[in-house]
């Protein structure tokens, strides 16, 4: 029986591609919609997915109007599964929505809105295609996946970690204005955090694979 790990979704169209990504490296994703006392039970994986913005009263400020309207239920259900996957070291993959959950929840912050604090939002219409370059810090976990200093990546984020929780290590960012790309926490076996979308790139990036295949073998 292969591995079985536990995605998370609120929108079932929205996470097929994670899906596939997944299946792709032998591991079998059990899908479950938010809902209450959703836990990893016998999953030894945890894979949080993108998705509408955090509520920022988590991180202690005012919605700027930019910022989506709150899911509170989405919000507390991934969080008790980040407490839970922490707690039982089981490994994390945590992507865009996901990886800014994280960061929250953890006791950083968001920047609620790219441009107004001087960042770029940069989208493709392709959402396979590359829209910025990331840089990778070198001796990161990320770095070992990726087997390079630099990553074409898509995006399609209008936030961005601001304050980084305590314990986690910045592992990769944009490198023309600073914004964080990617988040990992050492004191774990695998907790990993990616700002960009590698479900959707790796049919045309194969490198982007790696993080699913990484992620896998540390289940
Ligand atoms: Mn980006």
């Amino acid at each position: 029986m292969s591995a079985r790990v536990l995605v998370v979704y609120r929108e079932r169209a929205d996470v097929q591609p994670y899906a596939d990504a997944i299946a792709s490296v032998g591991v079998e994703p059990l899908l479950e919609e938010v809902r209450p006392g959703l836990g990893i039970g016998l999953c030894c994986g945890l894979v949080l997915t993108g998705g509408d913005d955090v509520d920022p009263a988590l991180y202690g400020e005012i919605a700027s109007p930019e910022t989506e309207p709150p899911d509170p239920q989405r919000d507390a259900v991934e969080a008790a599964l980040i407490d839970e996957a922490l707690a039982r070291d089981v490994p994390l993959l945590a992507i865009c929505r996901g990886m800014q959950l994280l960061n929250v929840h953890l006791g950083g912050s968001l920047i609620q809105h790219l441009p107004t604090a001087g960042r770029h939002v940069r989208r493709t219409s392709d959402r396979s295609l590359p829209a910025h370059r990331v840089a990778i810090q070198p001796g990161s976990l990320l770095a070992s996946i990726a087997r390079t200093d630099t990553w074409e990546v898509n995006s399609r984020h209008h936030q961005a970690v601001a304050r980084l929780a305590s314990g986690f290590k910045i592992c990769a960012s944009d490198p023309e204005d600073g914004t964080v790309e990617a988040i990992e926490l050492p004191a774990r076996r695998f907790v990993l955090a990616v700002q960009w979308h590698p479900e959707n790139q790796i049919s045309s990036d194969p490198g982007q694979r790696n993080l699913f295949q990484s992620f896998a073998t540390a289940l």
